[in-house]
């Protein structure tokens, strides 16, 4: 017998029927003997037709409330999941965050877990219920409900499963685990058996929407291990695990795109040391997401630094920028967008050298033309152009042996 935290999505959950069909699932799970905790999202597009009341009222809603409105979402598919357990004669009982003793930081939209107190959930497990608990939500120390950000129920979940010490969590979702690429886009995309915390986090934070960036860090920190499967079918999914339960067959695991990048350009910039943290201060302090920074020594005394943000940024990082310009004396600011960043992660790069050479080489002859370069130990970013994203994708996908079942890269 073991413990067991299941989390299911909104698409799991979209209707009444897939409800029941949930309650099913997890019934049969209940009856091998495990002790079950159940994490829901949100039913369908709910959360974003409540952000969508909230902004036809006002184009910046107070945040306290719109955590309260959106929250509201999660206790819906809770309590009509242990209302669908209980026709099924199992034991069952839906808590909120705050009674589930979810804590978290006193910030609103975007709440990170603090801690968690288990005991009203080890009292529900010892009387042999299943403990349904609501995704998404905390409450702070002065009693305030928070939301944990878009897509934050997988934190719920594996945040759970860490202070409940469960055997695992269990992600159900519309597809049947973690891909090569993304499937809609690249044809030969093919499910993991298998991707590292790490290689998974780089995958979460370059787009791929499987999972909450927050929930896989947690995995890692607590030693979690996590599986994301189909709610609709009992196909084999993918699992996240420790680096060294991996075999390092593949140096390159995953192909991640991204489109609605923009790169600004500096021109002229005085080679004064302050002056770049002057730009990058200034950016943050108005919450500009910078991604890459490349800077070129030019002249003798003047810099070029160019750095990429999200389209939507264009506007705030300009503001920054004209407001800086008479004080740091640059000459004019150039930008350029529709481009999009393609990246490669695997954990093998650390120790196989040539990888870069290899990424470059492959877009060079396909005709891509690289406009920004970045790295991290186990992940290589480019930025190219929109147009060209699904082909520099595809032929990366290619050259590192991605369109091949793992299987046959094994045996080579
Ligand atoms: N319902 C929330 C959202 O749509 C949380 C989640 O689904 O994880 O973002
Ligand atoms: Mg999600």
């Amino acid at each position: 017998m073991g413990r067991i935290v299941q989390k299911y999505g909104g698409s799991s959950v979209a209707t009444i029927e897939k409800i029941i069909r949930v309650a099913e699932r997890i019934k049969r799970t209940a009856k091998e003997g495990h002790e079950m905790v159940v994490v829901v999202s949100a039913m369908g597009d709910t959360t974003d037709e409540l952000l969508g009341m909230a902004k036809s009222i006002s184009l910046n809603p107070d945040k306290r409330e719109l955590d309260m409105l959106l929250t509201t979402g999660e206790q819906v598919s809770s309590a009509l999941l242990a209302m669908a357990l209980q026709e099924t004669g199992e034991k069952a009982v839906s808590l909120t965050g705050w009674q589930a003793g979810i804590r978290t930081e006193s910030v609103h939209g975007n709440a990170r877990i603090l801690q968690i107190d288990t005991k009203r959930i080890e009292e529900e497990l010892a009387e042999g219920k299943i403990v349904v608990v609501t995704g998404f939500q905390g409450v702070t120390e002065a009693g305030e409900i928070t939301a944990l950000g878009r897509g934050g129920s997988d934190t719920t979940a594996v945040a759970l499963a860490a202070a409940l010490h469960a055997d695992r969590c269990e992600i159900y979702t519309d597809v049947t685990g973690v891909f090569t690429s993304d499937p809609r886009w690249i044809k030969k995309a093919r499910k993991l058996p298998a991707v590292s915390y790490d290689e998974m986090i780089e995958m979460a934070h370059l787009g791929a929407q499987v999972l909450h960036p927050r929930s896989v860090e947690f995995a890692k920190n607590f030693r979690v291990p996590l599986v994301v499967r189909s709610s609709m079918s009992d196909e084999e999914g993918t699992w996240i695990v420790e680096e060294e339960k991996m075999e390092k067959n593949l140096i390159v695991r995953g192909v991640a795109f991204e489109k609605n990048i923009t790169r600004i350009t500096v021109h002229g910039l005085p080679d004064v040391m302050e002056n770049l943290s002057a730009i990058f201060t200034g950016l943050a302090r108005e919450n500009v997401d910078v991604d890459i920074i490349i800077q070129n020594v030019s002249g003798e005394t003047e810099n070029q630094v160019s750095f990429s943000v999200k389209d939507d940024q264009l506007n705030d990082a300009l503001a920054v920028l004209e407001k800086l310009r008479g004080e740091l004396g640059f000459k004019n600011v150039e930008w350029e967008s529709g481009l999009a960043k393609v990246s490669i992660v695997g954990s093998g790069m650390v120790s196989n050298p040539g990888v870069a050479a290899k990424m470059f080489s492959t877009l060079a002859e396909n005709g891509i033309f690289i406009k920004m370069i970045s790295t991290s130990e186990i992940k290589i970013s480019v930025v190219v152009d929109e147009e060209q994203m699904i082909r520099a994708a595809e032929t990366l996908h290619q050259a590192f042996g991605l369109d091949r079942a793992e299987r046959e890269v094994k045996t080579k």
